[in-house]
């Protein structure tokens, strides 16, 4: 029929198989703010199946050598970059992230992913000691833990699924993972190279759906003993309440407000653009990125003039259109939230030097619907404003002056979370000074976002308990025994 367009529907992946759903929920178009997607709306009955299925998998995946694992990882690593294009274009759609960002960034870290934990799983060593004196050797073995639960957010859904999925089945456990209900299309695609690849049918299943009904269901279910969690922090509150009666094994990796100090002596041509980025990046929803820019008083009012006037050139576009910097929001829920953060910031009587309410937007008329926003600063703002407290992942940064390195270290660490932050000098010893005074998980001096996946990730205070990367996902995905034998 004319005007009536066949929606995308996704199924679920349980036991290698692709099943239907009794009921579905709906997924936007973030650029156009219109159905274009079915989801599963699953619940219990279909983490039951998924249990099932991960429990028969288990002896056999977990038996395999370490070197029969990583072969399969390796697999799904060439499937997956084989159709790098195809995943980036599916990711930008869903998501709202501009496709040069996608192409560049989110699918190729998912491939880096499968390959990285397949090298990393060949190079985990136990642990012996000799006890002379009594006549002992001990020595630790490391075993998968069961089945993981697996669940993660949209902001780079296949991005942050994948570095999950990859050491969990490194390690030896089989998965059921939860990808967020907003941006499922690249996980279900991901299904459908599991059987190219040679994963054995039941050791990844991928169960879509709400967090209340399938998240729940997955956090409370008796048969999964570890759930790593990714995502903000009141979900991550109530996945602690369901876990606490089976005392599960949890990583929770949560949000930030992250602060970047910029001292007089900082080299600005490399700190400008760098903070642009570091604050508007995927439209602003990226954990790590700045929220509270903190200049030093002398180079302040030239700092803010040219943070926004760089501002001012990142354009927003469809997420289709390669010369675009920013693309749209998530949800238009979200859109909102955001919005409101700006407008209470005004409402206390602070600045808003560019984007939202101080500038147009020009876009396409078919994406007037979509849920835009311009990368928005503010100033002349006080740091107990709840746009410096508290994470508003979008598009918003605050810029304000401070006068002593002792004082910045003391305004940085004045709020909950603590994931990154970002340092901007030329001095080495007040680099390493500041750095390690931070009350956080990473700290980028001089540079954003570059990363060792061998070295830990994560962050202190509310935002988050462990850390994932090499050794940390290994030693989290297995569990440890020592072994003490009498000679
Ligand atoms: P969210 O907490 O709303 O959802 C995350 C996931 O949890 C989704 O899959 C969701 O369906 C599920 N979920 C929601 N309620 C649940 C429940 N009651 N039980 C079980 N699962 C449930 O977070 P979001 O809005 O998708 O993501 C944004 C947040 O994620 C931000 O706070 C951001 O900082 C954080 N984040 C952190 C990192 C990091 O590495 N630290 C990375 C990316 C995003």
């Amino acid at each position: 029929m004319a005007g009536t367009k066949t929606l995308l529907t996704l199924e679920n992946f349980i036991g290698g198989k692709f099943l239907p759903c009794n009921s579905y929920i709906d997924s936007y178009d973030p650029s156009t703010g219109e159905v274009y997607c079915k989801v599963p709306n699953s619940g219990k009955a279909e983490i039951e199946a998924a249990v099932e299925a991960a429990r028969e998998a288990f002896p056999g995946w977990s038996a395999r050598s370490p070197q029969e694992r990583a072969q399969v990882l390796v697999r799904l690593a060439d499937v997956l970059e084989e159709s790098l294009e195809e995943f980036a274009q599916a990711e930008s759609k869903d998501q709202g992230k501009t496709i040069t960002l996608a192409r560049s960034m989110d699918i190729p870290r998912a491939v880096h992913n499968f390959r990285f934990f397949a090298s990393s799983l060949l190079h985990h060593t136990s642990e012996c000691t000799h006890m002379d004196h009594a006549g002992c050797l001990h020595y630790t073995v490391r075993a998968p833990v069961g089945i993981a639960g697996l669940i993660s957010p949209w902001n780079l859904p296949l991005y942050l699924l994948t570095w999950k999925i990859a050491p969990a089945i490194a390690a030896g456990n089989t998965v059921i993972a939860k990808p967020s209900e907003l941006t499922s299309v690249t996980a279900w695609m991901l299904c459908k190279l599991f059987y190219k690849a040679g994963v054995p049918p039941g050791v990844v299943n991928i169960v879509f759906g709400t967090g209340p009904s399938v998240g729940e269901a997955l956090v409370s279910h008796p048969e999964v003993p570890l759930i790593s969690f990714t995502g903000s922090q009141p979900t991550a509150e109530q996945i602690t309440r369901l876990s606490a009666p089976h005392c599960k094994k949890l990583s929770l990796e949560l949000g930030g407000k992250n602060p970047a100090i910029i001292f007089e002596d900082a080299d600005l041509e490399e700190c400008i653009p760098a903070t642009v980025r570091s604050s508007f990046a995927n439209q602003g929803e990226i954990c790590l990125c700045t929220s509270r820019i903190f200049v030093q008083r002398s180079i302040f009012s030239e700092f803010l003039k040219r943070f926004v006037d760089a501002t001012r050139k990142w354009k927003v576009g469809i997420p289709s259109d390669p010369s675009a910097s920013m693309g749209a929001l998530i949800s238009k829920a979200h859109l909102e939230k955001v919005r409101s953060y700006v407008q209470k910031a005004c409402a206390e009587g602070a600045q808003i030097l560019c984007g939202e309410g101080v500038d147009k937007m020009s876009l396409p008329s078919r994406n007037q619907t979509g849920y835009f926003m311009l990368p928005t600063v503010i100033t002349d703002i006080k740091d107990e404003s709840s746009c410096m407290k508290e994470e508003i992942f979008g598009p918003v940064t605050c810029v304000v002056p401070f006068d002593s390195e002792e004082e910045v270290i003391k305004r940085a660490n004045n709020v909950k979370y603590g994931l990154a932050a970002t340092v901007w000098s030329s001095n080495v010893g007040r680099v390493h000074r500041v750095a390690k005074k931070l009350q956080c998980g990473l700290v980028w001096t001089n540079c954003w976002l570059i990363r060792e996946l061998n070295l830990p990730f994560g962050g202190m205070k509310s935002s988050g308990i462990g850390r994932e990367g090499a050794k940390d996902s290994y030693d989290f995905f297995t569990e440890i025994k020592t072994i003490t034998v009498k000679h």
